[in-house]
């Protein structure tokens, strides 16, 4: 078997990242400068245009890319994931997806289970001003008018902005 450590060490954070705000990106900017690579796994990807989840994974990406390149870090890559609706086979899943890796970022209970039952070591990734920097606070701020700029990188703001998304946002989560 090919070592891994031949390519050097990667760590995974996955996210749904709908959008992309401040609280990510704190634990982003730490995961990077505490590994070698980091994946940044964009979680839910075939899902786009609902409330919950409005924007499409290439959308997220481009967010992503975008604060990543303002903020100069260069040692990531970015994968989509598509949600497969069986927990069992999840790992298996995102590791068909990502370069492989050995450490992975999260503070849900069930990734962490999940990649832990297949043998990855955990890190703990705190959470930042939680009450605020979250994606349900800021899609529900985004419906309600337009406190929801700073909870989320510039960058972020002019990529939704650019695909019109608060007004899809409206629109898809009006009632009939
Ligand atoms: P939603 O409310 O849409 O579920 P979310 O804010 O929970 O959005 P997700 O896109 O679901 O964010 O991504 C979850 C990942 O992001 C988790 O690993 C979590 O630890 C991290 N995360 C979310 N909010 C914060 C925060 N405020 N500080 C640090 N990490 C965060
Ligand atoms: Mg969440």
């Amino acid at each position: 078997m090919v070592s891994k450590r031949y390519f050097g060490e990667y760590s995974l954070m996955i996210g749904r990242f709908q959008p992309l705000h401040n609280g990510h990106m704190e634990v982003i900017r730490k995961c990077a400068a505490e590994s070698e690579n980091l994946t940044i796994g964009i979680g839910s990807a075939q899902y786009s245009h609902e409330s919950d989840n409005p924007f499409t994974a290439g959308e997220r990406y481009l967010m992503i890319d975008e604060v990543m390149k303002a903020e100069g870090i260069t040692n990531y890559c970015i994968v989509p994931i598509e949600d497969l609706n069986r927990y069992s086979l999840w790992v298996a899943q995102v590791e068909s997806l990502s370069p492989p890796f050995s450490r992975v970022y999260s503070n849900n209970p069930l990734t962490r289970r999940l990649f832990s039952e297949a043998g990855y070591e955990l890190k703990d990734s705190p959470l930042y001003n939680r009450e605020v920097y979250s994606g349900t606070v800021v899609r529900k701020k985004m419906i309600e008018g337009d406190g929801w700029r700073p909870l989320v990188p510039k960058k972020v703001a002019e990529v939704i902005d650019f695909i019109d998304g608060v007004e899809r946002l409206r629109e898809i989560s009006g009632g009939e």
